[in-house]
């Protein structure tokens, strides 16, 4: 007997990476975990005598609950009066002196209260959620000293709990360099590896280490010393990789066996081959490349060919891509770098979840997984990544129990 049958649905299975669409399907749920999936016509009996509980979805197509596997959701304040400053004509110069760029959330951060980085936070979370999210991966790095990066990935545990998504922490601590390491980058990258990732990784409060790997964060050897110990400790890795210029990142990823390489505007062919070898996902950040607007489009092709998995990801944070929406991250996906429709909903399904060491559990539907579903008011799948604005969201389930 299963906990819950839904039937009279269209499943975009997301198998292989693909639609693998089974219509007039259905989904037996028990113990949290997708016990049945396929046509309604091969249920192994009639639907009332399979499962205590019976939901007929009316024809609406069901997909694996989306997962967002790279966002900043964790911060203080926000970075709007600086998007208006800029707009106003004013230069990078005068935007630092009013107090903003990255270090302006440091410092809100650092200042603010666990709850008050928890309610903020939360707020954002929610909004992911209400269009069909069901996992999300928090990184720590507006923090940059050993208690507020804990602090940081402390509050990211907690939403799981507030909100009932499932939340994955990656320490960020090799994000920027703090005000008060200026000018000392090698020391600070001293104190993550020798104080912060050891804190972190003792109080089993990452699932994994980042770092930002450019001209105007860290240096490809400096990231290497924090992949070093990262190893060392057991924890895997993913990188910001050749966002702004080619540092040979996505290279470097794949060289730690990275889960996953993000951004990549600017890897060439040797990078992606590298991924390709190594198993990396790419993880496609449009908001960013949206708001920053900028002009070199990732080699998406090229990833294409060598058969590197993309997903797609808000990166919702406040300087660069203040965007709570996974759905408007699809269609940015299809119009700005052109994923097909298809290839944008894996990104946010079946690769997205590989991209958080989460293949084997999460992303597609099948048995055996997470059963975490979200219900769509929906002809085509194609949808979700056509319409902007739009939230055909029905319903969501988390590990089987209904959230929306
Ligand atoms: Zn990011």
């Amino acid at each position: 007997m299963w906990d819950l049958l839904l039937t009279d649905a269209n499943l975009a299975t997301m198998r292989g990476g693909r639609y693998a669409a089974i219509e007039r399907g259905a989904i037996g749920v028990a113990g949290g975990r997708i016990a049945w999936v396929g046509a309604a016509a091969a249920l192994p009996g009639p639907a009332a005598g399979l499962a205590r509980a019976c939901e007929s979805l009316d024809g609406r197509w069901v997909t694996p609950g989306l997962v967002d596997c790279h966002t900043h959701l964790v911060y203080a304040g926000n970075r709007a009066r600086e998007f208006e400053l800029r707009l106003s004509g004013a230069t990078y110069e005068e935007i630092a002196r009013a107090g903003g760029g990255i270090l302006s959330t440091v410092r809100a951060t650092r200042d603010a209260s666990d709850t008050r980085l928890a309610q903020q936070a939360a707020r954002r979370l929610r909004r992911l959620m209400d269009e069909g999210v069901t996992t999300v991966e928090i990184k720590s790095g507006y923090g940059l000293d050993t208690a507020t990066e804990m602090r940081m990935l402390r509050v990211a545990r907690l939403l799981g709990d507030m909100t009932g998504a499932e939340v994955r922490t990656t320490f960020l601590g090799a994000h920027a360099l703090p005000p008060e390491y200026a000018g000392r980058a090698d020391d600070y990258i001293d104190l993550v590896c020798g104080e912060m990732l050891p804190a972190v990784a003792a109080a089993g409060l990452a699932d994994a280490v980042d770092a930002f790997c450019e001209r105007i964060a860290f240096s490809p050897r400096q990231t290497a010393r924090v992949f070093d110990r990262a190893s060392a400790l057991g924890l895997p890795v993913k990188l910001h990789a050749d966002q702004l210029s080619d540092t040979g990142g996505a290279a470097l990823a794949a060289r730690y066996g990275a889960l996953s390489a993000e951004h990549l505007e600017h890897t060439a062919e040797a990078g992606v081959a590298a991924m390709a070898e190594a198993g990396t996902v790419a993880v496609l950040l449009p908001g960013a490349y949206y708001f920053l607007r900028e002009t070199r489009l990732p080699p998406v092709a090229t990833i294409r060919a060598h058969g590197v998995p993309m997903a797609v990801a808000t990166d919702c944070n406040p300087g660069s891509s203040p965007l709570t929406s996974m759905l408007l991250a699809l269609n940015m996906a299809c119009t700005l770098f052109r994923l097909t429709p298809e290839e944008a909903l894996a990104g946010a399904t079946a690769h997205a979840a590989r991209a958080l060491g989460l293949a084997a559990t999460h992303g597609t539907l099948e048995p055996g997984k997470v059963a975490d579903l979200a219900a769509w008011d929906i002809d085509t799948p194609a949808e979700l990544a056509y319409a902007m604005g739009a939230n055909p969201l029905y319903a969501a389930w988390k590990g089987g129990v209904r959230r929306a």
